[in-house]
């Protein structure tokens, strides 16, 4: 099958690779026909990690079902799924929880010792392949794939975005404890920060401010009717409080990770999370979705080098907030949001820029790495 495959930074290629196959009875085998590339692929695409070389990224996949193995129930031949990115089993301490980005079945320990948590074509997540390819093992398929309804081949544009980004947006405002009627400030509007702006509207948040300095994102951010803040026209703190009559907003979101910039490019891996402090209110709630890694091999900050930042704790501890961190635990939220889309209540595919061939993936990272104007979200179409 094809793949695409890293060499090293900034350099992929989309080439020959063995055939994902059923390895296990519980496996279920996808053949991708929608895959997108992520924020979250672009760390490793920069040598941000230490995702190896000649590993297959891909962890926001969509397909119909080629092959199911011995141990398989629900799942049938020629269903349209959509696999969430985290790998879990269902049935550990975590996975019972609903914690199933923290899966203690799947997670792989040679990496970490008391490691949680695995996904498709990830750093530090274990040896599972990705599924920007032709075909994806998906380990525990019953519990790993939800079925799609009879219009998914039609909407894999809006549908695929349950793998990852639709969820993890709103897992943002779950984390900063959004409710009806609050204000709510995202940092952020690349396809996560849209995606925390699109729930915090279908949530009934009274007013949702989107931070960046994209012109194309900011609109998009708009076209739902959300309030874009241009942090090149002056602090985005200030800005806010403006917008807030000085109180903050009620509750904020961190959708950028720890390579967060100034308009000019240069790295403050603590840059979002002081000015969230800031322009949350007190006793207000922030939730933090944006990429923090143990380890930065290239860092641009030293002292990020293991993770570390200056963090403004006194005045978070002064201002009575709350916090809350981590990978989106998709599972928890990937059945309501598929029905949200299936009655037409959400349309997350409003930031797709382009849908493109899978030979055509070394390009869409070039430019979704350069945040090229117009190139928002790029979905490969490796059946095209
Ligand atoms: P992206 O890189 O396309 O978007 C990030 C946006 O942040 C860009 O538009 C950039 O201009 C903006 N930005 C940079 N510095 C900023 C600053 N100081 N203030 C305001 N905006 C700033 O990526 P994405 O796909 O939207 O992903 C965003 C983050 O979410 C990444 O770190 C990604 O790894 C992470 N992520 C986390 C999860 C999870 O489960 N927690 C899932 C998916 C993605
Ligand atoms: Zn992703």
């Amino acid at each position: 099958m094809r793949a695409v495959v890293y060499h090293g930074p900034r350099d992929v290629a989309v080439q020959d690779v063995p055939d994902a196959r059923i390895e296990r009875p519980t496996d279920v085998l996808v053949r991708i026909t929608s895959t997108n590339i992520c924020g979250s692929d672009l760390h490793m695409y920069e040598g941000r990690t230490d995702f190896p070389r000649g590993g297959v990224f891909g962890h926001e996949n969509l397909g119909q079902v080629a092959e199911v193995g011995n141990a398989v129930d629900r799942v049938k031949v020629g269903d349209w799924v959509a696999i969430p990115f985290n790998i879990g089993c269902g049935f550990c301490k975590n996975c019972e929880r609903g914690l199933s980005a923290y899966c203690l079945t799947t997670a792989d320990r040679s990496v970490v010792p008391n490691m949680a948590g695995a996904a498709y074509g990830f750093a530090d997540m274990g040896p599972y392949r990705g599924g920007q390819a032709d075909l994806l093992r998906v380990p525990y398929g019953d519990y790993n794939c939800l079925k799609l309804p009879p219009d998914a081949e039609e909407r894999q544009n809006d549908y695929v975005m349950l793998a990852d980004i639709f969820p993890t947006g709103w897992h943002a405002t779950e984390l900063a404890g959004l409710r009806p009627g609050e204000s709510i400030v995202i940092y952020g509007a690349g396809p996560v920060g849209l995606m925390a702006a699109l729930s915090a509207m279908i949530k009934g948040a009274s007013t949702v401010m989107v931070v960046d300095r994209h012109p194309d994102r900011l609109r998009l951010a708009g076209s739902i009717g959300a309030l874009p803040i241009d942090d090149t026209k002056g602090s985005p703190v200030d800005q806010v409080l403006a917008l807030t009559n000085g109180i903050g907003a009620d509750r904020g979101c961190e959708c950028v990770g720890y390579q967060a910039h100034d308009p000019e490019g240069n790295e403050h891996p603590n840059m979002t999370m002081n000015d969230l402090v800031k322009s949350v209110k007190f006793t207000g709630g922030i939730g933090v979705v944006g990429v923090f890694t143990p380890q930065d091999p290239a860092p641009q900050d030293p002292l990020y080098k293991q993770g570390e930042i200056v963090f403004d704790h006194g005045l978070f501890w002064f201002k009575g907030q709350t916090i809350g961190v981590g990978q989106c635990n998709v599972k928890a939220y990937n059945r309501r949001l598929r029905d949200l889309i299936s009655t037409g209540r959400a349309k997350p595919s409003f930031i797709v820029s382009h849908e493109l061939s899978l030979g055509e993936a070394p390009k869409a990272y070039k430019h979704f790495d350069a945040r090229d104007d117009g190139w928002t979200k790029v979905i490969l179409k490796p059946a095209a």
